[in-house]
């Protein structure tokens, strides 16, 4: 059997680095910023993206492009380009189809960095969102489109909101409005749900959180599903000729691959926010075990949130994979787990949840989700503070609101830990 029908668990410990006879087993860190020729002109191919080939590490880099290949091979794209951080990837992601004078539309049940990044940052850039609500019909989606939309964006797994997105609706709304849809799979993860395969044209992660698992490195990664049809007359920067690169057009010199090469040689160019090598080598080393961990963070968040469902001081948990949940079902069509994030609300209200926060001992509260460690945060406070009260409403985040990324400790040390800081209520 070829490396190429290998499994998914396969391919996340053995795929991207593949290395020679002789070569280390492990993926090494090439911590050098530049690279060695013997002539003028490989150099001046380079530049002219007439060659592959690495010239600097503002933009390629030996370590990232391993992790970038195993990333692309995990979804399932054509390619992938590694960034600095979630946010970067969110950005480029965005700015490579839009620019000013653009508008997109994103699902309004979003992380609260981003919810930020596209109604302030990229309101002074000149791109304008509409934030919809994914409970919208087809044609009430469609009539939110303008005449300059070039994107809809939404979250597999809402955080905190743990809305599980209707790929269905989404898929065919890009589809039939020819825009790309573009999907943030942090929650998702691809072991749990490959966006690509489920009508998505563009995949983004926060590394930071369960690709690398471990809360050692921040960063984000682009996939490029290398299917969405850049000739359509909408997206005129793939089509003509790019003048900061003697005259490259996207479309025709890299074919399925202009998205991801444009946003590399465009944008990581010339913002500098490209993973570096000790990232890379961290969040492919986390990546290595992701298929372990998340069958684990899936199964110790259920036991929790049942646990707290059965609470008599808890109000109300929110995990999809509860049947009681109102996204149980859809879970169940696109998803092969819910991950490990819940959120809950004790009846007492926000001060009562923070009592129980600050009475918790092994889990930790900490601005962080989606590691191998419990830990708790309270959205409106913390994350979600710098949004309107109608935005904290549209992402689905209550002032009661508490979230807990469940960790891979025992199940029953994180119970007895939950069980005696609502004892002190
Ligand atoms: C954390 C997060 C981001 C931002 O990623 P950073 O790596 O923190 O920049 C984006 N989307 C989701 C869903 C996140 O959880």
């Amino acid at each position: 059997m070829g490396k190429e029908n290998w499994a998914i668990e396969t391919r996340t410990i053995q795929g991207g680095w593949e290395p020679k006879s002789g070569e280390p087993r492990v993926l090494p860190i090439c911590q050098s910023t530049t690279y060695k020729y013997d002539t003028v002109e490989e150099v001046a191919q380079l530049f002219d993206l007439e060659a592959p080939g690495h010239m600097y590490s503002r933009i390629s880099n030996p370590t990232c492009e391993a992790f970038e290949n195993k990333m692309a091979s995990l979804e399932g794209g054509v390619g992938a380009l590694a960034t600095s951080a979630g946010q970067t990837a969110s950005t480029v992601a965005i700015l490579n189809v839009a620019s000013s004078g653009d508008h997109f539309i994103a699902v309004g049940a979003l992380y609260g960095g981003t919810v930020s990044l596209f109604t302030n940052t990229f309101k002074k850039l000149g791109v304008e969102v509409t934030l919809v609500d994914a409970d919208l019909s087809l044609d009430e989606l469609k009539a939110c489109f303008k005449e300059n939309t070039k994107a809809v964006f939404g979250e597999t797994i809402a955080n905190p909101a743990m809305d599980v997105l209707d790929f269905d609706k989404f898929s065919t709304l890009a589809k039939d409005m020819k825009v790309p849809l573009i999907i943030d799979n942090t929650f998702g993860t691809p072991y749990l749900c490959q966006p690509l395969k489920l009508g998505a044209d563009i995949v983004i992660h926060s590394a930071t959180k369960y690709i690398d698992g471990h809360a050692t490195s921040v960063g984000g990664i682009i996939v490029d599903g290398g299917t969405f049809d850049w000739t359509n007359g909408k997206f005129p920067e793939f089509t003509e000729p790019d003048e900061s690169y003697h005259g490259v057009v996207y479309t025709k010199n890299f074919g399925n691959m202009a998205y991801i090469v444009k946003a590399r040689v465009q944008w990581i160019r010339d913002l500098g926010s490209y993973m570096s090598p000790m990232n890379a080598f961290l969040s492919n080393l986390g990546l290595e075990t992701l298929h372990v961990r998340m069958d684990r963070h899936c199964e110790n968040a259920l036991k929790l949130a049942e646990y707290l469902e059965a609470h008599p001081k808890v109000g109300w948990v929110n995990y999809p994979g509860l049947k009681s949940h109102k996204h149980f079902e859809m879970g169940k069509k696109y998803l092969k787990g819910y991950s490990g994030v819940l959120s809950f609300g004790v009846k007492d209200g926000a001060e009562a949840g923070e009592t129980v926060m600050n009475s918790l001992e092994l889990a930790a509260i900490v601005v962080h989700v989606a590691d191998v460690r419990t830990c708790v945060l309270h959205p409106a406070r913390m994350t979600h503070r710098q949004l309107t009260d109608e935005e904290l409403i549209n992402a689905g985040v209550t002032p009661d609101l508490i979230r807990v990324s469940v960790g891979l400790e025992n199940i029953d040390d994180i119970i007895s830990d939950f069980d005696q800081a609502l004892a002190k209520i």
